[in-house]
């Protein structure tokens, strides 16, 4: 058992004291949003009660102070990820919105007729459609990078698709529906080798595991604060300065340009203006700091460390039950255990468990092509927390094996 303590961690979680269903909830759904420790709360209503005001525009305190904070946030985020400068992280709306962006604007004008790019089988469907979308447009190919049994990627095919020199690879650094953690730093090297630009999807890696983008070597990399204890609205969306300051803007509107003309047209605002029209959440942005404020402050090797003891916990207590069978067995994981049980319907499982107040998922996690792959409809998604406990995991094992009992 780690020094990590999680009962000072909970206390810090207004929600996890309600009930659910008259039980205490148990709240294994972190990998969908993670709740919100007090902290973060505070600070978004801090800023809305005491500091609210547009930014980047105003020469009046609030506007000035409303910048500061926002732009302190951006600082946080930069060195949280380990970026060289605040040019390179864009506030986005978040994962999805940050994947679209790059879609829009790197894709829309490098990719054509001809040309190839590389996703995964487990890529969440944020990764796979504005890629579809652009390539009904525009006319490249998409190669899929199949799963070997335990749920890690096929190398020789991932081998042999660099081969065929694609312009992107584009993957996760841990899969949503089986909890595998792909060798970022390796597949980044060797598709670089290839000439291919990176982008890895972070919204299940930066919650769980410290990331560095500058060590990882990607090209892009976004993460969604909802899902790192921060806001819904807000994300991130990091890119080598570089290839950002060679990228056409996504959006058009305030904030972006430079200057505006009707004789002379527009010029644009330098990075990450750029990229960023119109009002943005400036209390999210806030907020999403004040999130990895509070990560720091609980120690991203111990939130690993402490995950990681409770994924192996889950795995140990459900193996015993009776046709169980896990969906991703990787050497490497973080923080999500999937699973179903023979002769039982995931959301059966899934209703009966909510009914013990114990929140699951259930279904295809926005992974269609990776379930369809499997054979199956979805699993049932046990995900994990700071706030979880290795007691809350006996209870779900107890109470699968209950709900099975009664729904054979
Ligand atoms: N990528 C992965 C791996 C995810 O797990 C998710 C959300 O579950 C997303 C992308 C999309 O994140 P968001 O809905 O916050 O944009």
């Amino acid at each position: 058992m780690s020094t990590f303590d999680v009962q000072a961690i909970r206390a810090q979680f207004p929600i996890l004291s309600r009930e659910v269903n008259g039980k205490p909830l148990a709240y294994f759904d972190s990998a969908a949003s993670a709740h919100k420790p007090q902290a973060v709360i505070d600070a978004q209503s801090r800023y809305l009660a005491h500091t609210h005001s547009n930014i980047h525009r105003g020469v009046h305190a609030l506007a000035q102070e409303a910048t500061e904070a926002y732009e302190a946030a951006r600082e946080t985020v930069r060195a949280h990820i380990g970026a060289s400068s605040t040019k390179e992280i864009l506030f986005v709306g978040g994962t999805t919105d940050g994947i679209n962006l790059v879609a829009q604007t790197w894709g829309r004008t490098r990719l054509g007729a001809g040309d190839c790019i590389v996703l995964t089988r487990m890529e969440h469907h944020s990764n796979i459609v504005p890629w579809q979308m652009l390539a009904l447009e525009q006319g490249f190919d998409i190669l899929v990078v199949e799963l070997n049994e335990d749920g890690t990627l096929d190398g020789e095919m991932f081998e042999a698709h660099l081969a065929r020199n694609p312009k992107l690879v584009a993957f996760t650094h841990v899969s949503n529906a089986l909890g595998t953690v792909n060798d970022v730093k390796h597949w980044t090297s060797r598709a670089h080798d290839a000439g291919a630009t990176v982008l890895v999807d972070g919204a299940q890696s930066v919650p769980h595991l410290p990331v560095n983008v500058r060590d990882l070597g990607v090209d892009f990399y976004m993460f969604s604060g909802h899902k790192t204890y921060g806001p819904t609205g807000i994300g991130i969306l990091y890119g080598k300065e570089a290839l950002l300051d060679a990228m056409p803007p996504y959006r058009g509107g305030g904030e972006m340009i430079g200057t505006v003309s009707f004789e002379k047209g527009t010029t644009y605002n330098e990075l990450p203006y750029k990229f960023e029209a119109g009002t943005p959440h400036i209390s999210g942005g806030i907020a999403l700091g004040a999130a990895l404020d509070w990560m720091n402050g609980v120690g991203m090797p111990a939130l690993t460390a402490h995950e990681h003891e409770l994924t192996q916990h889950a795995h140990a207590q459900l193996e015993g039950i009776e046709g169980l069978r896990f969906y991703g067995t990787a050497p490497c994981k973080a923080g999500v255990v999937s699973f179903l049980v023979d002769g039982v319907h995931p959301y059966d499982l899934g209703t009966l468990l909510d009914q013990l107040g114990i929140a699951v998922r259930t279904g295809h996690h926005c992974t269609e092509p990776l379930m369809d792959k499997l054979g199956i409809p979805g699993t049932v998604r046990a995900s994990f927390g700071a706030y979880n406990t290795v007691e809350e995991i006996d209870r779900l094992a107890e109470a699968v094996e209950r709900a099975v009992s009664m729904l054979r």
